[in-house]
């Protein structure tokens, strides 16, 4: 049986790349031993490194005037680095942190450690269904040192697909991108700085991605942590200290694997496609419902819920023996998400929805 893995993270990577990683795993590149054995500093790793960073710059198009920064500690270690590094010293107005989910609260308490911090929560709950006010509404303050928000809350399944740009451009964006990068195209413009762990869109946990502005690592001090420092990162290039290696090397292999399938604009159509068909499906069925509006239901984790609270176990207990894995929504808000990142075929997502109308039609 064919086995789909749901799961919001770490997810599913694509077929092809583990494949690779499992055939040159005990003989890299011709070295005689794997390249988790290798120095980070080796012509061999550095040539692995320099390759990623192009990728990634080439999938995002990236302008020359940012960094890519390899960095540690996750999405929650970025919840401490912007603030540590961006938050002006001595001279700080605070930042402004727009609150859309679970994720993107825990971000306001973590820098409300460093700094002043002002919240805006813009989602209203109209009839049980929510949806983020436009972004010409979150009333943003030009004078903050920063503004942090989060496009795709990987939790509720809510994204915001316009950037807090689009009210002024004097705004310095941060964006927390870890469910929603490289799923759809962006202008890297629009943000001066997007962090994303890896272990949603990208590869294993262990990496932390940040894209930043050039002109932002001058508010890096010095007494922020070495290992969460942005200008020093920069400075040595990801190799301050010993970087996630086989991290890397298999981000690597995720980047050529989508810039062979035709980039992010490719992926794109197919990301669409998917999560039409999985939301058509619950919008059609008398079981299942989303309470997502439909201008900001995420195209990455799609969350929805039964009518009929008692069948959930036995939904999920049944798509696990279909071999339909992982799909239990998060602890804090119950119900069923379906995690379909760039690895998840369209296959996969059929999969769910036929047997979401086997199971309604035998349920009800
Ligand atoms: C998963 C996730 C995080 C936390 O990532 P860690 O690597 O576990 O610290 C933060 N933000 C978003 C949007 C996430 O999806």
């Amino acid at each position: 049986m064919i086995k789909y893995n749901f799961c919001a993270g770490p997810a599913k990577l694509p077929d092809d790349v583990l494949k690779i990683a499992q055939a040159e795993l005990l003989d890299w590149s011709n070295t005689g031993c794997s390249v988790m054995e290798m120095s980070h500093r080796s012509k061999e790793f550095i040539n692995v490194y320099n390759e990623a960073v192009e990728g990634l710059t080439r999938l995002l198009n990236i302008p020359e005037d940012y960094s890519v920064l390899f960095m540690h500690g996750g999405g929650r270690g970025q919840f401490s680095a912007v603030p540590l590094n961006l938050l002006k010293q001595g001279s700080s107005d605070g930042a402004h942190y727009v609150t859309t989910g679970s994720w993107s609260a825990d971000a306001v308490k973590e820098a409300e450690k460093f700094g002043q911090i002002k919240e805006t929560k813009p989602v209203i709950n109209n009839n049980n269904l929510y949806s983020v006010l436009p972004v010409e509404q979150w009333q943003l303050d030009d004078e903050v040192d920063f503004v942090h928000y989060c496009p795709n809350e990987t939790v509720d399944g809510i994204e915001v697909f316009e950037s807090p740009k689009k009210v002024s451009r004097n705004l310095c964006v941060v964006a927390d991108m870890s469910s929603t990068i490289l799923s759809r195209v962006i202008d890297v413009n629009d943000f001066d700085l997007i962090y994303a762990g890896a272990q949603k869109n990208i590869g294993p946990s262990g990496l932390t991605i940040v894209i930043i502005k050039n002109a932002l690592l001058k508010r890096s001090q010095n007494n922020v942590p070495s290992i969460f420092n942005y200008a020093l990162t920069a400075e040595k290039e990801s190799m301050f200290n010993t970087p996630p290696t086989f991290a890397i090397y298999l981000a690597n292999l995720v980047f050529k694997w989508l810039i062979a399938k035709g980039g992010v604009s490719e992926i794109e159509k197919v990301n669409i496609e998917k999560a039409a068909l999985l939301y058509k499906a619950i919008d059609d069925s008398q079981l299942f419902y989303s309470k997502v509006a439909a201008q900001n239901r995420s195209r990455m984790n799609v969350t929805f819920f039964l009518k009929n609270t008692d069948l959930e176990s036995k939904f999920l207990e049944q798509a696990e023996q279909a071999g339909l894995l992982a799909l239990k929504g998060h602890r804090s808000v119950g119900g069923i998400r379906a995690s379909i990142y760039n690895a998840m075929p369209i296959e996969g997502v059929q999969a769910l929805v036929n047997f979401m109308n086997k199971f309604e039609s035998e349920n009800t």
